[in-house]
């Protein structure tokens, strides 16, 4: 098993696009139990393949109270299927220490691969939906301060860095 590291912000590798899985093997499944359990020592509730260095399309969630309902997401795409938004203080593995309130959907639609290829789609809606559009962001290499406006997102980013360099 390999120790997988957070990338913090603002590591440019973050802005990267991520790429479509093609192969379900046994090292993607040994990838996303990596992903899973360095989510959990850190306490998030949701991580992508590039936070940990790796440009693949997997994202990984858990928002159950007691942390036993992983949900492993490959290739995700969303469809929003409602005109409602919602605002959620959200933090980031990759941005210790903010949390910003950002504005999504409040229900959205998705389709998605299985850790074994299978395609798959559900319906998400509060914090789930809103977790599930944060981690598909980062695989387009967007950041949760990317959602904020101008003035909101230059304050957040200045507070973020002068923390870093305490
Ligand atoms: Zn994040």
């Amino acid at each position: 098993m390999t120790k997988l590291k957070i990338i913090k912000y603002p590591d440019p590798f973050l802005k990267q696009k991520c790429l479509p899985v093609t192969s379900y093997d046994k090292e993607l499944k040994i990838f996303a139990e990596d992903m899973l359990k360095i989510m959990y020592e850190s306490k998030g509730i949701g991580l992508s393949a590039i936070q940990v260095g790796v440009l693949k399309r997997v994202i990984v969630i858990d928002i159950s109270e007691e942390l036993k309902k992983p949900l492993i997401l490959v290739n995700p795409v969303i469809n929003p299927s409602s005109s409602k938004f919602l605002d959620f203080k959200e933090g980031c593995l990759s941005f210790p220490g903010i949390y910003e309130s950002v504005r999504r959907n409040e229900e959205i639609a998705l389709d998605y691969n299985s850790i074994e290829g299978k395609k798959l789609s559900m319906k998400a809606t509060g914090l789930l939906s809103i977790c599930i559009q944060h981690e598909v962001d980062h695989l387009e290499g967007i950041v949760f301060l990317d959602r904020l406006s101008g003035l909101k997102r230059n304050r957040a980013e200045k507070k973020f860095l002068k923390n870093l360099s305490k």
